[in-house]
């Protein structure tokens, strides 16, 4: 007999598949586990056509329906979120796991990587986008709901090379808080999990990603780095009736590394 799982009967749209490294896949897999139906949105590839291989990934979980979404252009928000629930019949939720930085502006001293088409560039992708995917969610999930997206410690400390990210993750957990709040009264919650640093195709492109990884081992409380799964439990946590009460929260998953002082403790 198959047990209950947390997110039984739950309808959720999962945005920002690219590959098996993607944290999102890891959401997927947990939430699926867990009974999730699950529908996709993925990138279009750069030449913006389809992205076959994220399709690929994204239909492993088995006759899902995958949308090619440019999260850069509401029209394609829009379209995205209503295939998912048409396909799957309604809504319950939404993870959202997109994020974009032009190289430049994720290396080297951020006064100089920063100009205001990559500051805008950032906060449009990997802030705004919670917003839009939020708004054309809204009507389709009638019982109420839940959003998730991911965030970063660069939101709220000055950390090497994350720069105009950590603006743009700033934007972002405040726009959790402001949807929570207008949301709320439709019985929708929104959540961050802020997550340790983890090897993925994005995190590549923050400059000295390797050394960041030492240090979060060497200075966190738990002495180790995450899994991208123990980030997906969070996330899985927080779209679960188990957090019904738990709005405009941001969850730090990131093994303590978030309350030290960046000094090492007692061995
Ligand atoms: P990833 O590269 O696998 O995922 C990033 C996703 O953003 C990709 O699927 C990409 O297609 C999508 N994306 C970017 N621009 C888009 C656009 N215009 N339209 C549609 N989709 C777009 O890397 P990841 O590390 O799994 O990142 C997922 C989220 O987790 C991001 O918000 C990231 O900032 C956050 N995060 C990552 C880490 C880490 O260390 N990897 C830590 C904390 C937070």
């Amino acid at each position: 007999m198959r047990v209950m799982g947390i997110l039984d009967g739950k309808k959720l749209l999962i945005v920002g598949v690219r590959n098996r490294r993607s944290i999102a896949y890891a959401v997927a897999a947990r939430a699926a586990a867990e009974g999730a139906q699950l529908a996709f949105a993925v990138q279009p590839d750069a030449r913006g056509e389809e992205n076959k291989a994220a399709a690929l990934v994204a239909e492993s979980f088995g006759g899902a329906a995958v949308s090619q979404c440019d999260a850069a252009n509401d029209d394609s928000i829009i379209g995205a979120v209503n295939a998912a629930a048409e396909s799957l019949g309604g809504l319950d939720g939404l993870l959202h796991a997109v994020a974009f930085a032009r190289r430049e502006a994720i290396a080297g001293a951020y006064h100089e990587g920063a100009s205001r088409e990559a500051f805008c560039e950032a906060v449009d992708i990997s802030a705004y986008t919670l917003t839009g995917f939020a708004k054309a969610a809204l009507p389709h999930m009638k019982n109420g709901g839940a959003l998730v997206t991911l965030s970063y410690l660069g939101a709220e400390r000055a950390l090497p090379n994350y720069n105009v990210m950590g603006v743009a993750k700033a934007a972002l957990e405040a726009s959790v808080r402001y949807l929570a709040f207008s949301m709320g009264p439709a019985g929708v919650r929104v959540n961050a999990v802020s997550a340790g640093p983890v090897k993925t195709l994005s995190a590549a492109g923050i400059g000295e990603f390797g050394k960041i990884l030492a240090e979060v081992e060497r200075l966190s409380p738990l002495r180790r780095n995450v899994a991208a799964d123990e980030i997906a439990a969070a996330a899985v946590f927080l779209l679960s009736p188990l957090a019904s009460a738990v709005t405009g929260e941001v969850l730090h998953a990131d093994a303590g590394f978030h309350i030290t002082a960046g000094l090492a403790g007692a061995e």
